[in-house]
């Protein structure tokens, strides 16, 4: 497995893994475990618990809009507690560790605060420790631009650290220990006939990420599919198999749905009574764009006397700034007026098999359909649909589609 890659362990912690003093020990009670396996080991941590919830809240209740930067500045402090503890427990138990910031290796990102992008890592220090017999604990999450700004890489990016260094360090693969024992057919906490899949492909854990499954950061399966990182997701509470996100093999293309997953995090916004005519469309979305907000689902109906209704979804998190721009061109253009509902859900259903099977798309809408699930939006790509629904339904979506193809049997 580790021919022409080097013997280096990596591993992350998430936080419900560290999220106590107690679970930080078991956690440098593992790492004992692997201390003579390796040339070197990197452990990366995320922030204690809910830790960064607690955090965002902080922020929030001190300013509306907090400025990005200043966000970054605060939440970056978790991870900043949670590998010092680890580096403090792996000492008591007589094993050399130390821990590092961002900053101090330094892991370099663009300046898009609270969404930054890796662009170069150095590891030299952490050489310098496996030399030196030393644990490196790296805190995840947390990067640094190059005029020296602290930045976050978005909601669970732990990940994307740990497979951004296991990447830098030339290692075979990257550990994710998380509370669950490795990636299921959906979320186990939704569906109690969630089955766990001993393997799954690079595309369709990006897409599964991608719409919702917070088990691993999406950037962090994109990174490992362009530097051919495989990726093992394993509970840190006990010793089962887990499982290998890694390229796709015969196995895997003859598997229809890998998985159902779901997002209650966008708005959809429509701009009523827009006049049909060339270049609408562009006046709404420019602006979107330039503000870097990204437009998920579109759908325009024609309706009345050459007006049209144009529909999208929006992260939550970028709902105001939206609303703003496109209120502001819908009276330029003389549209009827905009209307917004935030209680909406995106289930959607990956698979690769999807790619040479007909029918899947029908599938999907009868069964939410006998359920009595209204389909307000649709969107399709080789290897996933997704439907927009009433965020009400959500689980019952997830649990019927579930069902309607068979995802409990293998
Ligand atoms: P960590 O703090 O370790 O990063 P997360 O909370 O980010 O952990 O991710 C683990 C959680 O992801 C699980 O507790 C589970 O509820 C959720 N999850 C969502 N979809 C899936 C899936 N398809 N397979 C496994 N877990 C999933
Ligand atoms: N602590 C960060 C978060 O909660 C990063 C992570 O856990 O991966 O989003
Ligand atoms: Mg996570």
């Amino acid at each position: 497995m580790n021919q022409g890659k080097s013997k280096v362990i990596v591993q992350k912690y998430g936080g419900t893994s560290v999220g106590t003093v107690e679970r930080i020990k078991h956690v440098a009670h593992r790492i004992a475990t692997y201390k003579e396996k390796a040339e070197g080991i990197v452990v990366v941590v995320s922030a204690m618990g809910k830790e960064t919830d607690r955090l965002l809240a902080l922020s929030r209740e001190t300013n509306a809009s907090p400025d990005p930067r200043e966000q970054d500045m605060l939440l970056a402090s978790g991870e900043q507690v949670s590998s010092a503890l680890l580096a403090m427990a792996l000492a008591e138990r007589g094993i050399k560790a130390r821990s590092y910031l961002s900053f101090q290796l330094p892991i370099i990102t663009n300046n898009r605060h609270t969404a930054a992008l890796i662009k170069e890592i150095n590891v030299e220090r952490l050489l310098r420790s496996f030399q030196q017999g030393e644990v490196a604990v790296v805190a995840g999450f947390q990067g640094i631009t190059a005029e020296g700004e602290i930045t976050t890489l978005g909601r669970g990016g732990s990940d994307t650290t740990a497979v951004a260094l296991a990447a830098a360090l030339n290692a075979d693969f990257c550990e994710i220990y998380t509370d669950v024992d490795g990636v299921y057919t959906c979320d186990p906490q939704v569906y109690k006939k969630a089955r766990k899949l001993s393997k799954i492909s690079y595309e369709s854990m990006m897409e599964l990420a991608g719409l919702g499954a917070k088990v691993l950061h999406n950037r962090c399966v994109e990174l490992a599919r362009k530097y051919n990182v495989k990726i093992l997701v394993r509970s840190s509470f006990n010793y089962e198999e887990g499982t290998w996100v890694c390229g796709e093999d015969e196995e895997m293309e003859g598997e229809l749905i890998s998985g159902v997953t779901f997002s209650r995090g966008e708005t959809k916004i429509s701009v009523m009574g827009v006049p049909d005519k060339p270049g609408i469309a562009s006046r709404i979305f420019i602006p979107l764009a330039d503000m870097g907000i990204n437009v998920d689902m579109i759908i325009q109906n024609i309706g009345r006397q050459n007006a049209a209704d144009v529909t999208f979804t929006v992260p939550d998190d970028d709902l105001d700034r939206a609303l703003q721009a496109v209120k502001k061109v819908a009276e330029e253009v003389g549209a009827e007026g905009v209307h917004y509902d935030q209680n909406i859900a995106k289930v959607s259903i990956v698979g690769g098999g999807m790619r040479s099977n007909p029918g899947v798309a029908s599938r999907m809408f009868q069964a939410l359909a006998a359920a009595g699930i209204n389909i307000m939006m649709i969107s399709t790509s080789e290897i996933k649909i997704s439907c927009v629904i009433d965020a009400r339904y959500t689980e019952l979506a997830v649990r019927v589609l579930h069902d309607a193809f068979g995802l409990h049997k293998s």
